[in-house]
């Protein structure tokens, strides 16, 4: 039997459930008993079982802010845009894993289900579930996909959802990164920025013949910079994981990881910041409330081990929605349709005959 048609029966077999491979482990999506079979996801990426049609599935209007909710995620993370919260706003402890833990294939998405720990934001204090991947990220930075992200998942006794959302980006080393900087110093962003505020300011003159300071100045901040985000070396937590990704590469597999060190994620994001916002799920059923806080910090990967994991997850990034507060875009798309079913209704005005 083909991989294809396994997989179609499995989904089959488990689509009276309501599943939400971002919510998994939480009230949303309660875990399985342990040792039951894992339930794998229902909806895909890609075709009908895609986003722009999950709102259809489940046979009800279980879905149905996916398709009209007005503070849906992932956006685009445009900095400045967003309440920014520093390590002294967030308080978050993870347990380390010495004995290891689970690491299971929901279909749509690899999981590690957490084994303790705690997220306190906003008054709040929420409880540590599952952290999974995105591939490519979901949230832009500032435009720009990243290679994965991770949604590290938490929740309150009162059914509250926060998720912290990292990017994780490919390890090029910080040789590359001094490099690039180094490279980027022809034409420096401040020489940029120059140009479009002086638009008389003749067509080059910065780029071309920047003061040696300004050049100086240029080469530390985008070193600084670099170094700042870029550690060159690529995370010890998230390649103990994936070292076992191709164990998991069937939908409703499970493994159990090698001992994992969670305090080195912890310590990079809270050397950081983070961008918070009021979204939603971003899977099925995008249930909205959900406090997202994005890392300003990246985590980084070996580019082999990214090859491996997109040979396992293939593809599972829902597209970027409108900006919080404005109409969902799929309702825009449907009026879109709408107005242009009865623009090409009216019969065409016949050519006048000369
Ligand atoms: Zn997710």
């Amino acid at each position: 039997m083909s991989t294809f048609i396994a997989r179609i029966l499995m989904i089959a077999a488990s689509v009276t459930h309501a599943s939400a491979s971002c919510a998994y482990g939480t009230h949303l999506s309660p875990r399985a008993e342990e040792g039951a079979p894992i339930e794998v996801n229902t909806f895909g990426y890609t075709g009908v079982i895609g986003p722009l049609n999950w709102a259809a599935l489940d046979g009800g209007s279980a879905n149905v802010l996916c398709a009209t909710g007005k503070n849906q995620s992932p956006i685009d993370m445009v900095d400045g845009v967003f309440k920014t919260l520093t390590a002294a706003d967030v308080k978050l402890q993870i347990n380390d894993m010495p004995e290891g833990t689970e690491f299971e294939n929901l279909g749509t998405t690899v999981e590690v289900v957490s084994k303790g720990g705690s997220l306190e934001v906003g008054g709040k204090t929420y409880e540590f579930k599952q952290f999974h991947f995105h591939l490519p990220s979901e949230h832009l930075d500032n435009g720009t996909s990243i290679a994965m992200e991770m949604h590290m998942v938490f929740q309150t006794p009162e059914e509250d959802i926060a998720v912290v959302g990292v990017f994780v980006d490919l390890d090029t080393g910080v040789a590359a990164a001094a490099d690039a900087a180094t490279a980027q110093v022809i034409t420096p962003p401040a020489a940029k920025r120059d140009l479009g505020r002086h638009p008389h300011s003749r067509r080059g003159e910065a780029a071309s013949a920047p003061r040696a300071d300004s050049h100086l100045s240029a080469i530390v901040q985008l070193l600084t910079s670099s170094l700042a985000t870029t550690t060159g070396t690529s995370s010890a937590l998230l390649e103990t994981v994936f070292s076992q990704v191709a164990e998991v590469a069937s939908p409703g597999s499970v493994v159990k990881t090698q001992p994992l060190v969670m305090s080195e994620v912890v310590n990079t994001l809270l050397a950081g910041s983070f961008q918070s916002y009021s979204g939603s799920l971003t899977t099925p059923p995008c249930s909205e409330g959900v406090t997202w806080l994005v890392s300003t910090q990246k985590l980084k990967i070996q580019t082999a081990t990214f090859e491996k994991v997109r040979s396992v997850i293939g593809f599972n990034a829902r597209y970027p929605q409108n900006t919080p507060g404005f109409n969902n875009l799929l309702s825009v798309g449907a009026q879109s349709a709408v107005a242009a079913k009865a623009a090409a209704a009216v019969p065409a005005v016949p050519a006048a005959k000369i």
